[in-house]
């Protein structure tokens, strides 16, 4: 195993892979940016170097910087958590020029899924399901009208270099179409420096399903069930869960397969996720795959019992794969709420400020908090709001949801306004509790949430 690994990322993901790399007993480097020196995960590391100003763009995003840490502290091997440079291909390949192990799949497939477009043709390929419409290279204005015909409407546009829910535009009718083109393709351009399009049918009462996938080198490849990410605000995922609440065990095993299937068409080494839209009728369609461990990691843990930063670690280490699938069991049901600074009475607004005071509830085998904050930090604009992510487990999911009210009940921050409350209403709201779940969730029911 590695004696010691720098990890390319800050906040909670960080003090998270060090959690469990100082568990097998390996050193970790920490970098920071200069509104971060006094922040959790470098108090936890073993080192830690400064690597610039607060920016993303002048510190957690600087590739040339953070290998230069890496050599100078003897690093071995770099994990990037997930964000900043955990999908870059140039990152993957600056690691490996410089003989330092990326955690993380090769380049190339990154690469190879880093366009949604391309994943999809690499995807149809391979023989799975994909939602049906266009993902093909011309781009003529003339051309994306016919394919929108042919697609029907409701349709969706979106960005081929698209993230985060950027780029994203629904079109109802062609009388529609041109403007909706007109302001997605601005919008791409701006947020990814691209303004390729693709069209897909807009399934209008989808559920998202996840599944979570780990090959090792010698392409053998195993899925940890699925996670269900339906409740959503803007295309962000908000509360997640695993497994699926009613999917069947074949329904299960068929997804499964598939993105199975999809990580060994582009020879996958570690973890990832192939995203999935699951429709009311139990038929479901490629979306894209995260070549990454993904935010909602916790809730596959809790119910296989496994470690997946030490799956990655291990793997990445050349190990071969900790289980084989018949060795996979699941185990009741778990619940992530995501915690963030952010106002739910001004539009969710991100929220800045000082965490004056910062009571979580208490952690047992039944409730997990991963953050990355300390009483007394600041919330800056600098990065991502999330404050933690509360994570509990039980036996069924009715049990499962009333621990994740109780734990919300327990938690308090004072300093910084957060979306506690609206979690709270939501997970104990009637139709959460009755599984009434699709992508539409939090617009269909805002009279109860707020
Ligand atoms: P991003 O990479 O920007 O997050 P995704 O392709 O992962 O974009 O889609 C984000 C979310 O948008 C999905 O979880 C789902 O809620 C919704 N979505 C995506 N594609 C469709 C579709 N064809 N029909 C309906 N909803 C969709």
């Amino acid at each position: 195993m590695f004696n010691k690994i720098l990890i390319a990322n800050r906040g909670e993901i960080a003090c998270r892979v060090i959690q469990t790399a100082h568990r097998l007993g390996i050193r970790c480097v920490a970098v920071y940016s200069e509104a971060d020196r006094h922040a959790r995960h470098v108090a936890m590391a073993d080192e830690a170097f400064l690597i610039g100003p607060a920016a993303s763009s002048e510190s957690y995003l600087r590739a040339d910087k953070i290998i230069e840490v890496a050599k100078t502290s003897g690093a071995q091997a770099i994990h990037p958590g997930y964000g900043f440079l955990s999908e870059n291909t140039d990152f993957a390949k600056a690691c490996e020029a410089n003989d330092i192990v990326f955690i993380g799949p090769p380049a190339s497939a990154i690469a190879a899924m880093g366009s949604k477009s391309a994943a999809k043709a690499i995807m149809q390929d391979a023989g799975v399901p994909l939602v049906p419409g266009y993902h093909g290279a011309d781009q003529s204005h003339d051309l994306l009208r016919v394919e929108a015909e042919k697609c029907g409407f409701p349709l969706l546009l979106k960005a081929v270099a698209g993230g985060g829910g950027k780029g994203m535009r629904v079109v109802e009718s062609m009388s529609e179409f041109d403007e909706a083109l007109a302001a997605a393709q601005r919008e791409s351009k701006n947020a990814f420096g691209n303004p390729d399009m693709l069209i897909e049918k807009y399934l209008t009462q989808p559920r998202h399903v996840e599944i979570q996938v780990f090959c090792d080198n010698t392409g053998d490849g195993v899925y940890l069930a699925e996670r269900d990410c339906s409740v959503q605000r803007r295309h962000q995922k908000v509360i997640e869960e695993a497994p699926a609440p009613g999917l069947s065990d074949e329904t299960r095993k068929a997804m499964g397969v598939a993105a199975v299937r999809a990580a060994q068409a582009i020879d996958y080494v570690g973890a990832g996720t192939v995203e999935f839209l699951y429709d009311v009728d139990g038929s479901f369609y490629f979306m894209e795959m995260n070549t990454r461990l993904q935010v909602e990691h916790p809730v596959t843990e809790m119910i296989t019992g496994q470690d997946l930063v030490e799956w990655q670690l291990r793997i990445a280490n050349g190990e071969p794969l900790p289980l084989q699938q018949d060795q996979i069991r699941l185990r009741g049901h778990a619940l992530e709420a995501r915690i963030y600074a952010e106002d739910p009475d001004h539009d969710f607004l991100p929220a800045t400020g000082t965490l004056r005071y910062l009571r979580t509830p208490e952690e047992n085998a039944h409730v997990r908090v991963d953050t990355g904050v300390v009483e007394g930090d600041e919330v800056s604009i600098h990065y991502d709001p999330m404050i933690a992510k509360l994570v509990v487990w039980d036996d069924n999911r009715e049990r499962a949801i009333n621990r994740m009210v109780q734990a919300l009940e327990e938690y308090r921050i004072g300093g910084v306004k957060t979306n506690i409350r609206f979690l709270h209403a939501l997970a104990d709201s009637a139709p959460f509790r009755n599984e009434e779940l699709d992508t539409g969730f939090i617009g269909k029911h805002e009279a109860l949430l707020f």
